[in-house]
């Protein structure tokens, strides 16, 4: 529920009611609209006695969706997050770019590099890769994460790499700066209240088959846990059409937006499969709000040992930041 305090309540009594509600097993958030201070409350529905009996309530009102910290209503202003000199969701939009897999220490260097000349603020590389072939690449695992701290040294840029086990979180804590959740495994509940219990931001991507409501239920597993760092990424879901590798839900950008304060990025690598269409879908997730994107760029996307068709080159990474910026511009964003 949400409880409105009367404007002029003096910080000495929220602080006063928030202690007593959390004494009484309430998860308590606090934010403000209109000068007023709300509370944001996730408990017992006795609490609602000590609430009226404060005289500080102007209103409750019931948050009816099962989401609740992820829900705007909890927290009207969006969320940014920032990792090392980069935000996510605030003015600027954040371009998290690099090969699908990491393949050796010169291939993820020289395409950190790249990315970075071109205009990324993040790179991406998997070290441990779900594929659905046991006798496919798996990844360099363990080593890749290592390959992945060097470009990150040679470049400054943060590191974004998928985690598939929660056997090796400590490693991913201690190395990685934000650390991504897959499609594959974005219901994989046990390994998401892990994930809540650090501080690291999160990338959760959305389920092939997972409904809007279904992502942000599992946004709030980590939240729940303690940790709100939670970044959302669209990349296609499951249709009837086999044209593109999945389809891109455009319209759950705007649908997020409107019911989380989350921040949310659209991959259209993923979602297309093809690395022609990566440049019409990254103007259209821009121009829908997104706020950054997750792109495969490969130097050598022919020999690729993953997702090579729907890689660009780094040249054409770079043209198409440049042909981003007025787009971000018409968005009151910048890129
Ligand atoms: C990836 O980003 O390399 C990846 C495997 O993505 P997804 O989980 O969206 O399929
Ligand atoms: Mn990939």
């Amino acid at each position: 529920m949400l409880a409105v305090l009367k404007s002029g309540t003096s910080r000495c009594k929220i602080e006063e009611l928030k202690l007593a509600l959390e004494k009484d097993g309430c998860i308590v958030r606090e934010s403000s609209e209109d000068g007023r201070c709300i509370l944001g409350l996730i408990g017992k529905n006795s609490v609602l006695e000590k609430l009226n009996s404060s005289g500080c309530i102007e209103e409750i009102k019931e948050v009816q969706e099962p989401y609740k910290l992820a829900n705007r209503m909890f927290k009207p202003d969006g969320t940014v997050i920032r990792v090392k000199n980069e935000t996510i969701g605030g003015a600027k939009l954040a371009v998290i770019a690099g090969p699908c897999s990491v393949e050796s220490e010169e291939q993820i260097v020289d395409i950190a590099r790249k990315v970075k000349e071109g205009g990324a603020g993040f790179l991406r590389g998997g070290a441990f890769k779900p594929r659905t072939s046991p006798y496919s690449f798996q990844g360099l695992k363990l080593h890749g994460l290592e390959l992945l701290k060097i470009a990150r040294q040679e470049t400054g840029l943060p590191i974004v790499t998928e985690i598939m086990s929660t056997d090796t979180l400590d490693e991913f804590v201690e190395n990685v700066d934000i650390i991504q959740v897959g499609a594959r495994n974005m219901q994989n509940f046990e390994m998401l209240k892990q994930l809540g219990r650090t501080k690291t931001p999160i990338l959760l991507k959305r389920g092939f088959s997972a409904t809007i409501e279904e992502l942000l239920m599992s946004a709030e597993y980590i939240m729940a846990g303690g940790n709100e760092n939670v970044i959302l990424c669209e990349r296609g879901i499951r249709t009837f059409e086999t044209y593109t590798r999945n389809t891109l839900d455009l319209s759950a950008i705007p649908a997020i937006k409107r019911m989380s304060h989350l921040p949310v990025i659209v991959d259209p690598s993923h979602a297309a499969g093809h690395w022609w269409m990566v440049e019409p879908l990254s103007k259209a997730a821009i121009a829908v709000g997104a706020d950054g994107l997750m792109i495969e760029v490969h130097d050598d996307p022919e020999n690729a040992k993953c997702d090579g068709p729907q890689s660009i080159k780094p040249k054409r990474f770079r043209n198409l930041m440049e042909d981003l910026s007025s787009i971000a511009c018409f968005e009151k964003r910048v890129i």
